[in-house]
């Protein structure tokens, strides 16, 4: 038998008067609110608007997973996070403005992030789990966990202009995520984590559509996106509600399953950035050359050559001493402004356009051409933490 309903202080039923007052909540509905338990996964971008409207909404017990710390290029679109908040962890900068937002609501926190030694256990621990995560490992881990935990999943992710919304809910008999993608894209197949742009008010729309499947889940109301998927074009403003059948092959959740626990494995390799597969580098030029050794390289002296491909915005941000600047579109034309004649380090914002430069050079016959893994994010994270993050 669950509990009985919490009764509700004269200041929460001030509080939530808007919410009683429709019929399809009412004073039962907001108890139950007040009884339940909602998970938020990252405090990102569609983190930042479900929990805010989940503590706004007197959800009884929210729990908030991430283990990263506020970034100042965060702020654009993570609006649980204010500037002053920069260099403090995620977890912390959200308790401060969800409980000055509604003292009500039970925080819990779990800095440590989701993990597969934990997740499972986590997810167990309240009544439905709603996915901001931002990086494949993470959502394939998320989608699995709720499975074995037995808990509705609800589903969020944006791409540049479009987002998606889903409640994967099989014990509820809806399909997972491995209905709809069975397995994450090869790496390298698609950009990386903190590669692709996204426009913050777009995560605005997404996290908040989250939070109101989670808060319909809670209450029982209308039609939950459960079997169905939103797709959120955002340059057009159509959004479209495609059926997703389950899946009688899913790894997951189908008949012959073949994925039967959380193994740590199968979510490491989700975000890593493509294998190089070019032809072999000449003797002393690495493919791939670590920070620490190019670091090295371009401080003695023997000419290595950094040549820059980010964009000229990126290059105000931040940009390393002596390292040449030629934008990625137009390196083909300016080839003849490189030297043949000396070993020639690419750099980018994280490794991976600079990996394709390199590739490139080396097939017009550049002898000596290596990519900084990586890039300028890994340099700012191992070599010179000076340098502004983005
Ligand atoms: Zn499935």
């Amino acid at each position: 038998m669950p509990d009985p309903l919490p009764n509700l202080s004269p200041g929460e039923l001030s509080r939530y008067s808007r919410h009683i007052l429709l019929d399809e909540v009412g004073l039962e509905g907001q108890r139950r609110l007040a009884a339940a338990r909602v998970l938020v996964v990252g405090a990102g971008g569609l983190g930042s608007p479900a929990a805010l409207y989940l503590a706004a909404a007197g959800v009884g017990t929210l729990g908030l997973a991430d283990l990263d710390r506020v970034e100042e290029h965060n702020l654009q679109r993570q609006i649980l996070h204010d500037t002053a908040a920069v260099g403090v962890p995620k977890v912390e900068s959200a308790a401060r403005r969800l409980a000055a937002l509604n003292p009500h609501v039970r925080l819990r926190f779990h800095p440590e992030g989701i993990t597969p030694a934990n997740a499972v256990a986590v997810f167990g621990e309240y009544d439905v789990v709603v996915d901001g995560s931002d990086n494949f490992g993470t959502r394939y881990l998320t989608n699995d966990a709720a499975f074995f935990a037995r808990r509705p999943l609800v589903h969020g992710s944006i791409f540049k202009f479009e987002g998606q919304v889903a409640v994967f809910d099989p014990a509820g008999g809806g399909p997972c995520y491995r209905c709809l993608f069975p397995e994450p894209p090869a790496p390298g197949t698609v950009p990386g984590c903190g590669e692709a742009g996204v426009l913050g008010a777009l995560c605005g729309v997404i996290g908040s559509l989250q939070a109101l499947e989670a808060v319909k889940c809670l209450l029982g109301i209308g039609q939950p996106l459960r079997g169905r998927l939103l797709v959120v074009d955002s340059l057009t403003q159509e959004y479209r509600t495609l059926d997703v059948p389950r899946d009688p092959q899913c790894p997951l959740c189908g008949a012959a399953p073949s994925i039967r626990g959380i193994d740590a494995a199968r979510y490491d390799a989700a975000c890593a950035p493509a294998a190089p597969e070019t032809a072999a580098a000449p003797p002393g030029a690495p493919e791939e050359i670590e920070v620490e050794e190019a670091s090295r390289l371009a401080a003695a002296a023997g000419g290595v050559l950094v040549l820059d491909v980010r964009e000229p915005y990126e290059v105000q941000i931040c940009q390393l001493a002596g390292s040449r600047h030629i934008p990625l579109r137009q390196i083909p034309a300016r080839l003849g402004e490189l030297p043949r004649d000396r070993h020639i380090l690419v750099l980018c914002h994280v490794g991976e356009r600079s990996r394709r430069v390199a590739e490139f050079l080396r097939a017009q016959g550049f002898p000596a051409v290596s990519n900084i893994s990586g890039g300028i994010a890994a340099w700012a994270d191992r070599v010179d933490p000076a340098l502004r993050r983005y």
